[in-house]
């Protein structure tokens, strides 16, 4: 209950009461603000800091009273995580007044006085005035530097394991596919069912160091990229062709569908990424498709709008409990029930996906019902023909360049 809802039996009773409630609740945010171990920091609509706690002032070496009177971006200085300083319509502060809506920073580096790095999340959100209009930014910044050293730690480790050990899963796995192989070894048909478990055992584990590795990758944002232009209709038609075998084998249909059901004439769909990114990404929701689906088809789709390339690639398969559907796309995320129990997997082909997607400013998600099938959707930002061939020619004419220099 709030300190105005208090019953006043007298006026002047009453407003003593409300003061002295008053006094008390100040004194509380104060004794709030001055003792909490997250930075404060409150900036006026000229982006002036108008409060700056004692933690504000341990974190960025600041005394309060230099804050309190100057320029945010004086004291407020951030960075990326190699240290390149934000340019200022890029700082939260400088959105939250830009946008009215609460900014979230959770891989921003702070300059300290002294010129040190500290890793630190930073949430800042706006007052809004009775006349709708942002008359000042409240941010809350925590430091977590010790955090983000251990998590990079525990990524470099991981990526230097899997890195490590994919190399004699990869020599066993060739081993056991030789001793399989009629031409080279005789073998009876007992130790052949057994190799056949290793080898398939060896092969999962193969896929999940992989796995691992472009995952410890895709988070530290180590994962290469080489974008270029593609148009995608005849890139799809391409892919569709590849994933053809693995959809017969398992007796299911697979059709693609170009543009939209009432459009006579597919437009050309350019976008920029890298071809073998957006490949792995596709293929991996194929491959889930055929996998959790015992009969029926799969349909992968591709659509556009003017700012937007959509793919969908939809199954007959056993859906997804739509109390799974907001985890699906975190890291080691498995549904648990019958199918993914006996189907192997490991909960990281749509955690990377994501990953891949997000990179180049798309997004992936999925609608789901039960027992009728999935369908994963992938939108990318799509540049429209002009802007795409005037990128083609500029390539094609830089080329002959820089051949004609390596040979000189
Ligand atoms: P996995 O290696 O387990 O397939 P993914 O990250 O690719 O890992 O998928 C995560 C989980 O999402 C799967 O374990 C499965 O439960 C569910 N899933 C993904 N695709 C489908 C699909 N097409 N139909 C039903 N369930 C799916």
């Amino acid at each position: 209950m709030g300190i105005f809802s208090k019953k006043n039996k007298t006026n002047k009773r009453g407003g003593k009461q409300l003061s002295e409630s008053l006094r008390d609740e100040k004194l509380k945010s104060s004794l709030i603000i001055n003792n909490i171990d997250d930075a404060v920091v409150l900036v006026d609509s000229s982006n002036i800091v108008q409060t700056f706690n004692p933690a504000a002032g341990a974190l960025t070496g600041w005394s309060q009273e230099e804050a309190i009177g100057i320029d945010y971006r004086s004291v407020i200085k951030l960075a990326d995580d190699k240290g390149k300083p934000y340019p200022d319509s890029n700082h939260p502060f400088y959105k939250v007044f830009i946008g009215k809506k609460t900014i979230r920073d959770s891989q921003a580096t702070i300059i300290t006085r002294d010129n040190r790095l500290l890793a630190v999340d930073i949430s800042v959100s706006p007052l809004i005035d009775s006349g709708n209009l942002v008359s000042g930014a409240i941010g809350v910044l925590r430091d977590v530097d010790e955090q983000r050293k251990e998590e990079k730690q525990r990524a470099d480790f991981i990526s230097t394991a899997s890195h490590e050990m994919r190399t004699p899963v990869a020599a066993i796995e060739g081993y056991l596919a030789l001793a399989m192989n009629d031409k080279v070894s005789q073998i009876d048909t007992k130790a052949r069912s057994f190799l056949e478990k290793a080898h398939a055992s060896t092969e999962h584990l193969g896929k999940l160091f992989q796995d691992l590795l472009t995952s410890a990758k895709a988070e530290d944002g180590r994962l290469t990229s080489h974008p270029e232009i593609i148009e995608l209709v005849s890139y799809t038609e391409k892919l569709v062709e590849d994933l053809k075998f693995s959809a017969e084998k398992k007796e299911l249909s697979l059709n693609l569908i170009k543009g939209s059901k009432d459009a006579t004439i597919t437009p050309l769909l350019y976008t920029k990424i890298d071809p073998d990114r957006l490949r792995e990404v596709i293929t991996n929701l194929f491959d889930n498709a055929v996998k959790y689906t015992d009969s029926g088809g799969i349909k992968i789709g591709i659509t556009g709008d003017l700012n937007v390339v959509q793919f969908s690639i939809a199954d007959t398969g056993p859906g997804i409990p739509r109390e799974d559907i907001p985890h699906l796309f975190q890291k080691f995320y498995r549904v648990d029930n019958s199918a993914t129990r006996t189907v192997g997997g490991t909960g990281l082909g749509l955690f990377i996906s994501r990953k891949i997607i997000e990179m180049y400013g798309g997004k992936i998600w999925v609608e789901s019902e039960l027992n009728k099938g999935s369908t994963f959707y992938i939108n990318i930002p799509r540049i429209n023909s002009q802007q795409a061939s005037a990128e083609l020619k500029a390539k094609t004419e830089e080329t002959p360049k820089l051949s004609q220099t390596k040979t000189v």
